[in-house]
């Protein structure tokens, strides 16, 4: 468990500070398997990735790890397929052995980033150099966003404040307040700029109650930012005494027309469970709607970010990625990543025929699944007849069934948006695109979307 907190941890500042796609392809799949005697072991899917973690990113895997207070004599990656219940019993039993406890590291990377924070080091922490408005493709959806950030960053605590900025996942949030904070910080390199994500938030406010310390220095760090860039705070839903706290930093900077800056996947009066007052007070600022970037921002996007790695891509590759992921760029910048490091592997160029081999090849598509053997069971795991899943009726518990069941044929077999509309009785394929996004959305903080998905999905595959 400990080790799994550890790797956590890690992950994290990794996350922070490479690209978002690079973390996806190599980061995704790893675990922390021992951390004992000095070595550190780390699990990873194949071969690829543990090329890659030996080559590219050891020394920033010691130097996180060193961070998190973990100073091993060497690190080592091992191919590690799946990993049973039972040999993850053993590795935390490893770590459960008292004598290791005492002095296991592991414990100290729960400690509070605070602390770091505050001591000598520079402002800069959460914020990564690698967003900017300069790599940020600007097309419809998020126009506005980019035009408010800029201004903000010309100008912090003036006007639109607080901004809140809210959207669907991978669409870029992050990164444009993360562009705000580089930007105040090149031209204001004085200024104390912090970012934190709100479950980061979350957990040093837990942590300063749970080790008894005084919270009031953790108060003081946050109300004393000249820019406060607090990411997801839809993740402060039901939590009371966190929002309280977040209520009374947000009071305290606000009235000092310090800048505060908050991106959330829904709007404030869509998040559960936030005390009105939070409420009304994210809207007075500025509230801006960032919708999902259109085929041409995602081409340009693929275009951008495949130069910064010196590769011209042909059009036809840059839109058969692009048609292929519809929504979150993050998804967009794995599928270049994978295809990049395909080729580089390989050492051919990127072409339409590797994509289309790559991307739609039945490899991954069970032949022994059909759409409607997926309709099927999604059906009966939620008690709901096939005529209801497929007919017209519109009450919440075949809604919902109805619409796991086109995010399953779209997960699990690829099939195109009007396939999937048809294979639902529905006319409109754009039917089959809002339930399908609806439900990934969903999937990213709604735990139990989450649970049922994977339930459908072993059960399927069983
Ligand atoms: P969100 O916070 O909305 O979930 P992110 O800001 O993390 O999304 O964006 C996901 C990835 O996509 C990041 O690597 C980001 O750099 C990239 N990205 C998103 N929008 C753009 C854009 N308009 N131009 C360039 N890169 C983008
Ligand atoms: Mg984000």
């Amino acid at each position: 468990m400990q080790e799994t907190t550890l790797w956590q941890a890690v992950l994290g500042e990794v996350e922070l500070s490479i690209s978002r796609g690079n973390f996806v392809t190599w980061f995704k799949n790893t675990q922390l398997i021992r951390n004992r005697d000095g070595v550190v072991i780390v699990g990873v899917p194949n071969i690829f990735v543990k090329n890659q973690l030996e080559r590219k990113f050891n020394d920033l895997i010691v130097e996180v790890l060193a961070k998190n207070g973990v100073e091993p004599d060497r690190v080592e990656y091992k191919i590690h397929t799946g990993m049973s219940p039972a040999s993850r019993q053993d590795d935390d039993n490893v770590l459960r052995n008292p004598r290791s406890e005492g002095s296991s590291p592991a414990v100290t990377a729960t400690r509070p980033k605070v602390a770091v924070a505050q001591g000598s080091h520079t402002y800069r922490q959460g914020i990564n150099e690698r967003y900017t408005f300069d790599n940020f493709v600007v097309g419809a959806g998020n126009e506005l966003a980019y035009a408010a950030c800029q201004s903000i960053a010309n100008a912090p605590g003036t006007k639109y404040n607080p901004l809140f900025l809210y959207g669907g996942v991978g669409i870029g949030k992050t990164h444009l307040i993360q562009a705000v904070g580089n930007a105040v910080l090149t031209a204001r390199p004085g200024a104390k700029v912090v970012y934190i994500s709100t479950e980061q938030f979350v957990q040093e406010f837990v942590d300063a109650l749970r080790f008894k310390r005084n919270t009031s220095d953790f108060a003081g760090f946050y109300r004393s930012a000249d820019v406060l860039i607090v990411d997801d705070v839809q993740f402060l839903a039901g939590k009371e005494r966190v929002q309280e706290e977040f209520f009374h930093t947000f009071n305290a900077l606000h009235q000092g027309n310090r800048q505060i800056i908050m991106s959330s996947d829904k709007q404030p009066k869509d998040i559960p469970t936030l005390e009105e007052r939070l409420r009304s007070r994210f809207a007075w600022g500025m509230t801006i709607d960032m919708q999902n970037p259109d085929f041409e921002t995602r081409c340009a996007i693929l275009q951008t970010k495949a130069a910064t790695q010196n590769i011209e891509l042909e059009s036809a590759v840059v839109e058969f990625l692009a048609s292929r992921v519809q929504s979150n760029i993050r998804e967009l910048e794995g599928a270049l990543n994978q295809l990049l490091a395909y080729c580089d592997m390989r050492a051919v160029e990127p072409s339409i025929q590797i994509v289309s081999t790559l991307f739609e090849g039945s490899k991954n598509r069970p032949k022994h699944i059909s759409a409607r053997h997926i309709i099927e069971r999604t059906a009966k795991h939620f008690h709901v007849s096939m005529e209801d899943i497929l007919g017209p009726k519109r009450d919440k518990d075949i809604v919902v069934p109805r619409q796991i069941a086109m995010y399953m044929l779209r997960s699990e077999l690829h099939l195109s948006f009007p396939k999937i509309a048809h294979e639902l009785g529905r006319k409109d394929h754009t039917t089959a695109i809002h339930s399908i996004e609806k439900i990934e959305k969903e999937m990213s903080y709604d735990s139990i979307i989450h649970q049922y998905v994977n339930e459908l999905k072993e059960k399927l595959y069983a």
